[in-house]
């Protein structure tokens, strides 16, 4: 459709004058306004257009407007908008099975899927089944996580975001790997996994371990700096998990879907977590969804006894179509295959380069598939991290050169559509290089 430039600045006074937004002061706020997308890009009402390095809130993994899901939407629209969670529905159904079918890839034994709204609803109902299928209480989680805005998933992430919310029983954190800035005195990988295992059972073995109904771990800590969990980590908690009867529940609500090249991220480090949460990148967010993913063991506890939990629009066949797609897509075009190669041909190496390119200003990079973060500091020796005023201005510079980046903290992280080509890549990459060669002159 045409597109009327006086739209941009009404879009944007409406924006300001009635909308409440999201973790922020409501006075400064200059939102960005998009009329529409394509792939892996997006136009303002002005005729400006970008390429998503962002997935938005990293999970448009699909690209936009993918003309196989948009059409599901519009056919099942065209026969039933909206039904009761009790009753059967063959968009629900399908798309249960196949999420089912993803998680199993690796031989694991996964059985039913419950459906959210969102990935904090699917926290706080496998932190539910951990409870009540464990009959113990305390959740684990790490100081540096996400989990997402409700009663128990806000006070089980770890960063700043917990601390005014703080309503929620039965919370304990602990600090996970995180080599750059070790809180364990590690200088190897090796060393870091060893004492970040060494710490998190400390913390059970403190906490009392019959008292911990679950460990609820993202398997690539996405928000907190995209933290691939280094090696043997992730078989430890696993092991420590099973070994204390404890629920290990994998919050995949930003790594899977393909985010890290795998169906599921916890797959490409050859761990099965009792529990999944998802959301995001099973319909890229065309449609709210998310959900658990449950194996017999947790699912059959309720055969004879009630599960105490649901939502109006658990499974909504909206949604549900939309998953069912989305899935279909990504297998019948390779995508998630897309997001490994893309990871491992263009965007390390062109992320190593920007390193070596920019010593002073880039402390480290890290990542895998479509999940990558660029760690900015003021200089290397000390590390420390680039002020937000810095950090700022490099959003606006590259907003300029046609980029919408993804800027948390002092780092960029590089999470575009699953769909990117090798052009693509380098188009972001000439922007990030030509932004932080200007960057260095302000530090
Ligand atoms: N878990 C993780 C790892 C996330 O990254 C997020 C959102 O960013 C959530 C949970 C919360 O998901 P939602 O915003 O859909 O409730």
């Amino acid at each position: 459709p045409e597109l009327d430039p006086a739209d941009q600045q009404f879009a944007r006074d409406l924006d300001r004058a009635h909308v409440f937004h999201s973790w922020s002061a409501q006075g400064a706020l200059d939102p960005l306004v998009f009329a529409g997308g394509s792939g892996a890009r997006l136009w303002d009402f002005e005729g400006n257009s970008f390429l998503d390095m962002s997935s938005q809130l990293v999970n448009v993994n699909i690209g936009y407007q993918h003309p196989k899901v948009v059409e599901a939407i519009k056919a099942q629209a065209d026969v039933l908008t909206t039904i009761d969670p009790k009753h059967a529905n063959l968009a629900r159904g399908r798309a249960a099975q196949l999420i089912v079918e993803k998680a199993n890839l690796a031989g694991a034994g996964f059985e039913k899927v419950f459906f959210t709204n969102g990935g904090a609803d699917a926290n706080e109902n496998a932190i539910r089944l951990a409870r009540l299928y464990t009959g113990r209480d305390t959740v684990l989680s790490a100081y540096r996580s996400y989990h997402g805005n409700t009663g128990a998933a806000i006070v089980a992430t770890g960063d700043w975001r917990r601390v005014p919310n703080q309503y929620a029983r039965g919370h304990v954190h602990f600090f996970g790997p995180y080599l750059y800035r070790s809180e364990f005195w590690a200088t190897t990988p090796e060393e870091e996994s060893e004492r970040a295992l060494h710490h998190l059972e400390r913390v059970v073995q403190a906490e009392g371990p019959d008292t911990i109904a679950a460990i609820l771990i993202e398997t690539v800590p996405g928000t907190a700096g995209i933290l691939v969990p280094p090696p043997g980590y992730l078989e430890g908690v696993r092991e420590l998990a099973t070994r204390y009867g404890i629920v290990l529940i994998a919050d995949e609500v930003m790594a899977g879907f393909g985010r890290t090249g795998e169906w599921f991220a916890h797959q490409g480090f050859g761990i099965t977590p009792d529990l999944i949460t998802f959301a995001k990148g099973v319909n890229s967010g065309y449609v709210p969804m998310g959900g658990v993913i449950i194996p017999p063991a947790i699912a059959h506890h309720f055969d004879e006894r009630v599960f105490p939990g649901g939502l109006t629009y658990s499974g909504h066949p909206l949604a549900a179509a939309s998953v069912v797609a989305t899935i279909e897509a990504m297998t019948d075009e390779g995508i998630v295959e897309n997001a490994k190669r893309i990871g491992q041909e263009a965007i390390g190496p062109a992320i190593e380069k920007l390193a070596a390119d920019h010593p002073d200003v880039v402390g480290e990079v890290r990542g895998l598939g479509c999940f990558w973060a660029i760690e900015l500091v003021t200089d290397a020796a000390s590390r420390t991290p680039l002020p937000d005023a810095v950090m700022g201005q490099i959003k606006s510079a590259l907003l300029a050169r046609g980029v919408l980046p993804f800027v948390q903290n002092n780092r960029i992280h590089v999470v575009p559509p699953l769909i990117v080509t090798e052009d693509d890549i380098t188009e972001a990459f000439h922007a990030y290089n030509a932004v932080l060669s200007e960057v260095a002159a302000l530090v």
